[in-house]
């Protein structure tokens, strides 16, 4: 036993088996069980695989167009891929330590530049280089068809405690706190973030630890005591039976009290709508426990991965069910349907009735989808798009339903679109059934649809922002590629400012304007958008008791002169900075 003592940000005392999250290297430690160390060495091995067809490939485009000299280059990298110091250390570090392979490919990485660190030499340093990309790559593949810390995090076994070298927000909200008892994390002081985060949450907390994600072990158990601002590893009998004393005396994860319900507002009397990101109609029931007003985005295409294929035909009937539930179940909140969002590939796969990666499309895979995808792929199918829109205009009568059109990247889609919506209410007429007017709106997700916002108004009766495809196109980095990952940044002058851009062109035609994008779910980053004239803002339910105490507390006048202030700002290193000084002011104030 031994412990280790921080600064204790939210009351109470819990035991549990320890996770550790390194979020600044994006990787998650686990301990995983003697039965499935098999399976994830094969994980291992699939990843060397696929790491090998790429740079083979690679090399042979690069010899092609560029000769063999420079296609060479890559040949450091096959070589590497068969080194034992790499992936075959990898698996020896996952069999002595059992752990999981994405965390081992990252400790061969963290020995082996120390080992070059080592060494002034030119040739050496360039190596390094080498093994970084290939760590990158093997990172990368690891994560193909599996799951992402953010995944994995949904999937934690109950009792385990959070052990983090920090904590953000937007991956907080993802994590299911009725199986996850507490958190302690190594950054720093008592912080804003982390402080309104674990009080919200009302799970133990403690912070400031240093060191407590690499002294602490997967899987080990540990009491994380908020009160005495200690963290306990391998506790004695009696510190777990005063853990478990107070844990009888807690109240459940996440449970609301009347101000939860209340709809959120600013120190200052200004309104902000909170709705709910939602993926399947069980969602439902989160949304509503978190408080949400209404949903801002349901991403309908997650049905397909439930065996509706365009190909059922029951699909009408059956979408018309779910949809008419979600709206009845909201009511009298605003329900916003996102029309499919897939791709050629994922609708083809979905369609013969094999859901990707076991019904779940992870981020990273949706993220990178550009080309025949969204509104453009489904133009193509009149059938597949009629069908959801006639199942939604019958569904418009049980609620207040509002259409929305994803990857719109021009005014002419929307025309089309539109049409086909006249096309269903058609259909339905025939048939003798009426269908109300539905409002129908675009995702602001593509560069040229935020660029052409003032076009696009007079087109649609709202707007919604999707920062999470706006950033990765407009800064041309794709998130599923870690080498460039940490290019993805929502501070960027130029999301700003495209952000208050598409803001201005809908106040302007007088159409409601909300973002759905993960930004809205950091509280860091939502003051900014409120501060740039945003209302609304959809998130994941387990965002928004966050979102509604951080705005409690701040005016919405001070937010809009400081977001005055950060688009001044040239660097994203200085509107971060700015932009946490700022807070950092406020909450001094409010405490
Ligand atoms: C977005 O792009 O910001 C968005 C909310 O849509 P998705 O994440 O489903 O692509
Ligand atoms: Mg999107």
């Amino acid at each position: 036993m031994f412990s280790l003592s921080g600064i204790g940000v939210s009351p109470g005392v819990v035991s549990g088996r320890a996770v550790i999250l390194i979020q600044r290297a994006q990787v998650l430690r686990y301990r995983i069980a003697p039965e499935r160390l098999d399976h994830e060495i094969a994980r291992l091995d699939r990843s060397r695989e696929r790491t090998r067809e790429q740079l083979t490939d690679i090399r042979a485009r690069v010899a092609r167009r560029r000769g063999k000299d420079l296609a060479s280059l890559f040949d450091a990298q096959l070589l590497m891929l068969d080194d034992p110091m790499i992936v075959p250390r990898a698996a020896e570090i996952m069999r002595s330590q059992r752990v999981n392979p994405e965390w081992a490919v990252q400790q061969v990485f963290n020995e082996l530049s120390a080992v070059f660190d080592e060494v002034a030499d030119a040739y050496l340093q360039e190596r390094k280089g080498d093994v970084s990309d290939l760590v990158g790559r093997l990172k990368m593949n690891l994560r193909q068809g599996v799951s992402t810390p953010r995944d994995l995090l949904r999937e934690l076994d109950e009792s385990s405690v959070i052990i983090a070298d920090e904590l953000t927000p937007s991956l907080a909200a993802q994590v299911d706190w009725t199986r996850v008892r507490g958190f302690a994390t190594d950054a720093g002081s008592r912080t804003y973030h982390t402080a309104i985060l674990a009080r919200s949450l009302e799970v133990p907390a403690v912070v400031g630890l240093h060191n407590a994600s690499e002294r602490i072990q997967p899987g080990q158990l540990v009491v994380i005591d908020g009160s005495a601002s200690e963290v306990i590893v391998d506790p004695d009998p009696e510190t777990i039976a005063r853990a478990a004393h107070h844990a009888d005396d807690r109240r459940p994860a996440g449970a609301i009290d009347a101000a939860h319900r209340q709809p959120a507002m600013t120190a200052d009397g200004v309104r902000i709508k909170l709705d709910a990101n939602i993926e399947f109609p069980s969602d439902l029931a989160a949304a509503r426990y978190a408080g949400a007003e209404g949903i801002g985005l349901y991403r309908s295409e997650f049905l397909l991965s439930r065996g509706i294929g365009p190909a059922d035909s029951a699909s009408e009937e059956r979408q018309y069910e779910i949809y008419r539930d979600m709206l009845e179940g909201m009511a009298p909140g605003l329900v916003t349907v996102r029309t499919f969002d897939v791709d050629e590939d994922q609708l083809a796969l979905r369609s013969a009735d094999q859901p990707l990666g076991g019904g779940w499309i992870a981020d990273e895979e949706r993220a990178s989808r550009q080309g025949l995808r969204g509104v453009r792929l489904t133009l193509t199918r009149p059938e597949l798009f009629q069908t959801q829109l006639r199942a939604l205009l019958r569904a418009a009568r049980h609620g207040q339903l509002r259409i929305l059109f994803p990857f719109v990247s021009g005014v002419e889609q929307v025309r089309e679109a539109r049409r086909m919506v006249a096309a269903a209410a058609a259909d339905l007429a025939r048939r003798g059934e009426e269908a109300p007017r539905v409002a129908i709106g675009v995702m602001i997700e593509i560069p040229a649809a935020a660029y052409t916002a003032d076009l696009l108004a007079k087109e649609v009766d709202f707007f919604t922002i999707g920062t999470n495809d706006l950033i990765q196109y407009c800064l041309a980095v794709d998130r599923a590629d870690e080498r460039v990952s940490r290019l993805y940044e929502p501070l960027h002058p130029a999301i700003l400012r495209m952000i208050l851009m598409v803001r201005r062109a809908a106040a302007r035609q007088r159409i409601p304007v909300s973002l759905c994008g993960e930004m809205a779910s950091d509280p860091a980053l939502l003051t900014l958008l409120v501060g740039l004239g945003l209302r609304e803002f959809s998130m994941t339910p387990g965002a928004i008791g966050v979102a509604r105490q951080v705005l409690a507390d701040l005016r919405a006048d001070d937010l809009k002169a400081l977001a005055g202030r950060l688009l001044r700002l040239p660097t994203v290193e200085d509107i971060e900075r700015e932009l946490h000084a700022a807070l950092g002011r406020f909450s001094l104030t409010r405490e």
